[in-house]
């Protein structure tokens, strides 16, 4: 029980920990969370370094100079300087001489391709393998999820939406992995974030331009952010895909994306195998005189949850998984030997159509208009005025001028 106690106790510090950290405008990012890391080679990127073993410094990687970490059998940190050992350890951080700088990343075993990220880096053992935490500034983790999320080459006011969404979602799921002692992992589990900014000097300019802007529900708390590459023309309710009502993630037409890039697709499935899952997983009624003809062919006009009826109980989510379609928008008929599967976008529909927002950014709708489109009722609320007043009241409370009662 003590143990326990102790155990709440320090969790809630480190949560505070975390809290103050995001409000400071960092950020701890579990990085390479997709490998088990068990040697990895951190190299100089025109930047000096200063590297620490748990609180001793080592030294400044200077120019070409890089240090290698294996996590060691028993669970314990060994650093090569060179190819020189420094001993083993618990904990290895190196901080970063100058703001913005970056360092560049080359899991060895397992090979791994060069990542280069920005900012400070804690390397810890993990249970299957290292934990390489990039503690990031917040603007240039967003930077860095902007494009891994959004791609190259859109519209600024795209990027400003896309931001909004990816800090909304960082600030509400802060405490996601925090047991393994990050906010966020860099997997699409949370955010991907792959590399620091390379390309567009837009997403960093709207980044900067949307700090501290979040969305909030009419109660006041962060919404779920979900964003999605094209609804196919319609969105989807939360709760066809998670059975989970949310109101500010309701279906409606969106024409924006019926004519882009992955607005339809098609897919063939051999007829046998088709029939094989409905009929042996859910109990297809294939001997019924109505739904049995049926089996192959299904049409939908307006998003659907359930293949046919309802009370067949064949969710659309479970076909598009095992057949692994793009969405669950789907109609298909019998084809010679095989099902003919047409849909439309890809993704689970929910929230944001990103080719649906590139689409409006085009036509010159701002990211305001761009988020209320996808969120109606939603609040955009800006989380440094808040600090802002709140602090004003309390120098009002402490205010020398203020005579007690
Ligand atoms: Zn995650
Ligand atoms: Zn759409």
């Amino acid at each position: 029980m003590y143990f326990c106690r102790v155990k709440a106790l320090f969790t809630f510090i480190f949560l505070c920990f975390l809290s103050v950290c995001s409000y400071g405008q960092q950020i701890r990012i579990g990085v390479y969370r997709d490998h088990d890391i068990q040697r990895i080679v951190f190299g100089h990127n025109g930047i000096n370094y200063s590297v620490f073993a748990d609180t001793t410094y080592v030294g400044e990687l200077v120019n070409e100079g890089y240090v290698e970490i294996q996590q060691t059998n028993d669970k314990r940190l060994e650093l090569f300087v060179g190819i020189i050992s420094q001993g083993i350890v618990d904990k290895i951080t190196l901080i970063a001489s100058e703001e913005n700088a970056s360092i560049e990343l080359t899991p060895t075993i397992p090979t791994v391709k060069t990542r280069k990220y920005q900012d400070d880096f804690e390397i810890t053992p993990g249970l299957k393998g290292l934990t390489i935490v990039n503690i990031a500034h917040m603007h240039n983790y967003l930077s860095g999820v902007v494009e891994s999320e959004g791609g190259t080459g859109k519209e600024i006011e795209y990027y400003k939406v896309q931001a909004l969404m990816s800090r909304t979602y960082a600030m509400k799921y802060l405490s996601k992995h925090v047991k393994e002692g990050f906010n966020l992992c860099d997997r699409v589990h949370c955010q991907a974030y792959h590399y620091k900014l390379r390309f567009t000097p837009d997403i960093e300019k709207a980044v900067r331009a949307t700090e501290n802007v979040v969305m909030e529900d009419e109660r006041g708390n962060l919404v779920d952010a979900y964003f999605h590459a094209n609804c196919g023309g319609q969105t989807s309710e939360a709760d066809y895909i998670w059975n989970n009502r949310v109101d500010y993630l309701n279906t409606f037409k969106d024409t924006f994306c019926i004519y882009t890039k992955q607005a339809t697709w098609e897919k063939r499935i051999p007829k046998q195998q088709w029939a094989d899952f409905l009929i042996k997983r859910y109990n297809y009624p294939i001997n019924d005189s109505v739904l049995g003809p049926l089996v192959f062919n299904f049409t939908q006009t307006e998003r659907l949850a359930f293949y046919h009826n309802p009370m067949l109980g064949i969710p659309l989510r479970d076909i598009r998984q095992e057949f692994k379609l793009k969405s669950t928008y789907f109609s298909n008929y019998l084809d010679g030997k095989d099902v003919l599967v047409r849909g439309r976008g890809y993704g689970h529909g929910v929230g944001l159509c990103q080719e649906g927002a590139m689409q409006m950014a085009k036509y010159k709708y701002n990211y305001l208009q761009i988020a209320m489109y996808y969120f109606p009722g939603v609040q955009i609320h800006n989380i440094a005025e808040d600090a802002f007043y709140a602090q004003r009241g309390n120098l009002f409370l402490c205010s020398p001028y203020r005579t007690e009662d």
